[in-house]
């Protein structure tokens, strides 16, 4: 089998590995990404929120804190300069009487990372909310949405006018690291042998798989995958937000919260079920505990115009008790492989992040 000698190889292209791959051959380097779909981007970078984070709920010194912040900034400013739709809707997170220390707790992580928060009673909330049954809520300006496809597509065609290529069809099978660099095996319709400087194991949920298996790496050091499915149910016709409604967060998740697309259209969720492999799919059963979980909060839900619309799945880095759990993003540092990165446990706010991770990645790299 022929083996190809190539600078840089990225594993994934979803808008991590996409971003990632353009910073680096925007950096000069030669890129090629191996996605073994026959598309990009039709992992969880086409199954969550479309939500630009603020940046409110992790702790101040977490790599998740420091790339949201960072990411939301170079996403806005990215976003306002090429064709990728995005609006700045604001969110409301929202408190029921007995939710107060929850709020707070938002409030103070909030601040802990220096973003502002408007905090509200109910007689104003009741004004900007009419609808909403709350006593208190949080009002976040920077947050927003994004048109996650239209990001990839943008990333792509500067990947590709800076000389890098993404190759479909081309899924990584095994991978070799040792003192002459490091090899991979690609199935798919045009098998091959690729030896590369660098490489970046970003493929979301196939991650850590990935790294188990990889000789010369020390599997002992990956962590052990868990995966939280979050399904939605989308809302037909006509509805009263312009802006984005959360609850306070609850445990693996941030709450069914409604979000908008940027056609204006409702959609509900995701919840938190946690499942033994990545499987995507929307059990119509689960309808009743959406109306039940938003009737607490909108009473006017009109369960008939709930629809089940689509899943994700959270590749999370430990299992439903364990709490907060960082990104990791592992160097020759961490392992002691030159030119190898693996990205683990890149779950929300993943896609806020993701040029910022691209940067991050960039200067472990270097
Ligand atoms: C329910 C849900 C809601 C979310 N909401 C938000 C939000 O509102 N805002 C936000 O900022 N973030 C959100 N996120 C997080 C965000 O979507 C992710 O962090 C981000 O999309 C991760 O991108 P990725 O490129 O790492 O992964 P992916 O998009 O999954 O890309 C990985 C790619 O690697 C490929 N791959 C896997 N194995 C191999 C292999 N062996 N060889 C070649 N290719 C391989 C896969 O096919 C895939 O295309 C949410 C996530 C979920 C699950």
């Amino acid at each position: 089998m022929e083996t190809l000698d190539i600078d840089t190889v990225v594993i994934g292209a979803g808008v991590v590995g996409l971003a990632i791959a353009r910073e680096l051959a925007q950096a000069g380097q030669e890129v090629i990404v191996l996605e073994r779909q026959a598309h990009f981007g039709e992992g969880i970078s086409s199954r969550n929120s479309e939500v630009i984070h603020a940046g409110l709920y992790y702790p101040a010194d977490s790599l998740k804190a420091k790339l949201c912040l960072q990411g939301r900034e170079l996403l806005y400013d990215y976003c306002a300069n090429r064709p990728v739709g995005y609006r700045q809707t604001g969110k409301w997170i929202i408190a029921g009487e007995t939710q107060q220390e929850q709020l707070d707790q938002v409030l103070r992580a909030a601040s802990a990372n220096g973003v502002t928060l408007e905090s509200v009673g109910p007689d104003q909330l009741a004004r900007a909310l009419p609808d909403i049954t709350a006593s208190s809520g949080l009002y976040s300006p920077r947050t927003g949405i994004i048109s996650s496809h239209e990001l990839m597509v943008s990333l792509l065609g500067e990947l590709e006018a800076a000389g890098g290529q993404l190759v479909c069809q081309a899924p990584v099978l095994a991978a070799t690291s040792d003192g002459h660099g490091h090899h991979l095996e690609v199935g798919g319709e045009a098998p091959c042998r690729l030896r590369c400087r660098r490489v970046v194991n970003s493929a979301g949920l196939g991650a850590i798989g990935l790294a188990r298996g990889w000789s010369g790496y020390d599997a002992a050091l990956c962590p052990e995958p868990w995966y939280a499915r979050g399904v939605y149910f989308s809302y037909s016709g006509r509805h009263p937000f312009n802006t984005l409604v959360y609850p306070v967060p609850e445990p693996g998740g941030l709450g069914v919260h409604l979000t908008l697309d940027l056609a204006g259209q409702a959609r509900f969720g995701p919840d938190v079920e946690w499942v033994a492999e990545p499987d995507y799919t929307v059990d119509p059963a689960r309808k009743q505990a959406f109306v039940d979980s938003v009737r607490r909060w909108w009473p006017a839900l009109e369960p008939d115009r709930l629809q089940p619309a689509y899943a994700g799945v959270r590749p999370k880095l430990a299992g439903p008790d364990a709490g907060f759990t960082d990104f990791r993003i592992d160097d020759a540092g961490d392992h002691g492989i030159k030119g190898l990165v693996h990205l683990f446990g890149i779950e929300s706010p993943g896609l806020t992040a993701s040029l910022a991770i691209a940067r991050y990645v960039r200067e472990r790299l270097s």
